[in-house]
């Protein structure tokens, strides 16, 4: 019994190693994310204006990287707002 629940175990944490390379900037071939383009930078924002966390986007740690830099820019050069009505 308690043997047949730890295989189990074992078996979903492989199905989860094997689908984390998602990355959808990875898959597109993306070098670099222009800070202006801000139609792409809401793709990764939540409605209250929050940056989505890599676990929930399945993006790479480049990637998010790049995005929260460009995040970053864009309020500052007021492209985007730091919080959404
Ligand atoms: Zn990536």
């Amino acid at each position: 019994m308690a043997r047949k629940a730890k295989e189990k175990m074992a078996r979903q944490n492989n199905d989860e190693k094997k689908k984390r390379k998602n990355c959808s900037l990875c898959a597109d071939k993306v070098e670099t994310i222009d800070y202006k383009d801000a139609a792409k930078l809401k793709r990764y924002l939540t409605e209250a204006g929050k940056i989505i966390p890599r676990r929930i986007t399945g993006n790479c740690a480049k990637h998010q990287r790049m995005i929260a830099t460009a995040i970053k820019r864009a309020r500052e050069a007021a492209i985007i707002d730091y919080v959404f009505d």
